[in-house]
């Protein structure tokens, strides 16, 4: 298999990540960090999947607190019922009768209820037109932050804030099943933990171990960070929350967008993209706020979906149907280029909102070196200090940008979009970069780590196989789906539907 492609267009060499045409994909619309009372947060995964549904998602997850502690602060909504204590509420095979023990108005009250597990959960939720999916929020804030963990399909007990442990799991993960399990950075705070300069000792106790930045686990230098976790992380929250919020807001400027911290990991290195999770602990899931984490997919499988976070293409933003693209020459938002010194770089940026088709927009690009640093050394970069380019624009189309010249240095590139409203807000949204001369040549490509061609199940009385992509796979019962490079002997291929779903 050919990973690499090499074109040459204008002064531009050897392409990654793009040799699958814009075309053949479309933008779906998600959230990626949720609760239900499996954990600490109200209700349960069918009905979170089924309110993410009605509100018009494409795709949402369930993320549930991967340890027992999880219900530490839950006040009102703690009911003794959490994954990591009962681990079939995860990957059970059947439904769980349970017994929640909870308090409404300070009076004990006790409900027993049975209740499909969580990835049973999203097998069922899941439609040609919503994907459902599964997934653990990993570790706790002071032992290292929060990580989601999707594609996992036994919960972790690896030890809180453990990240070396944590990556051998997912090794064994991706051994057992065939699929490379997935991280985002939720809700990052580098101000916080790398550049606090206060006294509070709750947080000068916890500082320099984000994500395994800390000495023993995978840092101190984020260049080891990168080099352990980039395999696996895709995703950066820009947008995270109102976590704890209960009335549904709509239309929200979160005023503590994790611009900086986007700037900040991709300058380390990392190959992250935007993301918007609601991290829902009451039943406002999908519909709290209006932000969503934009895909470019060629479909709504879950392979599609992973493939589209593999590839980051990606945007996170405000506005629930703003529709963004970055391109360079015709390589898609994600990818990595190779590009000589000196050469203009040829930006477009696709916008597009059906509702409202005349908005007024501010485009800005922003763009640095990859620089890894001694995270107890470390620079408080911020975005606004690397704006490369900005327009002001009017109205759905395609535009160029100009005036940006590449380096011989590894270095990214993104767009922040503001839209002007009438009423006098904004809504913002960020694209995913593109590397330039980033000399990324072992990040593998989805054709490798979405696992297996071919998949089926097994019961007895089908007698097909379906093509990796295939919308009819996410129907097959968890227990049931087998799957292998090589087609099952004695049956036939479904008339997959791959290719019908490519627009
Ligand atoms: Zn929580
Ligand atoms: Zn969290
Ligand atoms: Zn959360």
């Amino acid at each position: 298999m050919r990973l690499f492609i090499t074109a040459v267009l204008g002064g531009l060499l050897c392409l990654y990540g793009n040799t699958q045409p814009l075309q053949g994909s479309k933008v779906y619309y998600g959230l990626l960090h949720a609760h239900t009372y499996f954990s600490d947060g109200s209700g349960t995964p069918a009905e979170a999947y089924r309110m993410a549904k009605t509100a018009g998602l494409h795709f949402f997850a369930v993320t549930e607190h991967n340890h027992a502690e999880a219900e530490a602060g839950a006040k009102e909504r703690k009911d003794g019922i959490m994954i990591a204590t009962n681990p079939a509420l995860y990957n059970g095979n059947s439904n769980q009768t349970i017994t929640r023990r909870f308090k409404v108005n300070g009076q004990n009250r006790t409900e027993t209820v049975t209740v499909s597990p969580l990835i049973k959960s999203a097998s069922e939720a899941s439609e040609p037109q919503f994907q459902a999916l599964y997934g653990q929020e990993f570790s706790t804030i002071s032992s290292s932050n929060h990580v989601n963990v999707l594609g996992v399909r036994e919960v972790l007990t690896v030890p809180n804030g453990d990240f070396r442990q944590l990556v051998d799991a997912l090794k064994r993960s991706e051994q057992a099943t065939g699929v490379r399990p997935m991280l985002q950075f939720n809700h990052p705070d580098i101000q916080k933990d790398l550049f606090y300069t206060g006294n509070d000792p709750k947080v000068t106790k916890v500082m320099f171990n984000d994500y395994g930045i800390d000495e023993g686990d995978l840092g101190p230098h984020f260049k080891d960070l990168v080099a352990a976790l980039d395999p696996y992380v895709h995703l950066i929250e820009i947008l995270s929350g109102p976590a704890m919020g209960e009335e549904v807001i709509g239309n929200h400027y979160y005023r503590d967008a994790n611009e900086n911290d986007y700037f900040f990991y991709l300058k380390q290195g990392f190959h992250i993209s935007p993301s918007a999770g609601q991290d829902n602990h009451y039943k406002t899931w999908g519909t709290i706020t209006d932000a969503r984490t934009g895909i470019l997919a060629q479909s709504l499988s879950e392979a599609a979906v992973f493939d589209a976070f593999r590839r980051n293409r990606t945007f996170a933003t405000e506005d629930k149907n703003l529709d963004l693209v970055l391109l360079l020459g015709d390589s898609v938002m994600g990818s990595s280029v190779t590009i000589a010194e000196e050469t203009e770089l040829d930006f477009k940026i696709r916008i597009h909102d059906a509702d409202e088709p005349n908005a007024k927009y501010l485009v800005e690009i922003f763009g640095g070196d990859i620089k890894p640093e001694l995270s107890t050394n470390a620079t408080n970069w911020k975005q606004r200090d690397a704006l490369l380019e900005n327009k002001q624009l009017t109205g759905n189309g395609t535009y160029s940008i100009k005036n940006i010249f590449a380096t011989d240095k590894p270095s990214f590139y993104y767009a922040k979009i503001t839209q002007q409203n009438a009423d006098g807000g904004s809504n913002r949204g960020w694209t995913a970069p593109i590397w330039v001369n980033d000399g990324r040549t072992t990040h593998t490509t989805s054709d490798t780590t979405v696992g297996p061609q071919y998949y089926w199940t097994s019961a007895a009385s089908s007698r097909v196989y379906h093509l990796k992509g295939c919308s009819a796979i996410s129907r097959i019962k968890p227990e049931n789906l087998q799957s292998g490079n090589t087609p099952p002997a004695g049956r036939t291929q479904h008339t997959c539907n791959v290719s019908e779903e490519e627009e």
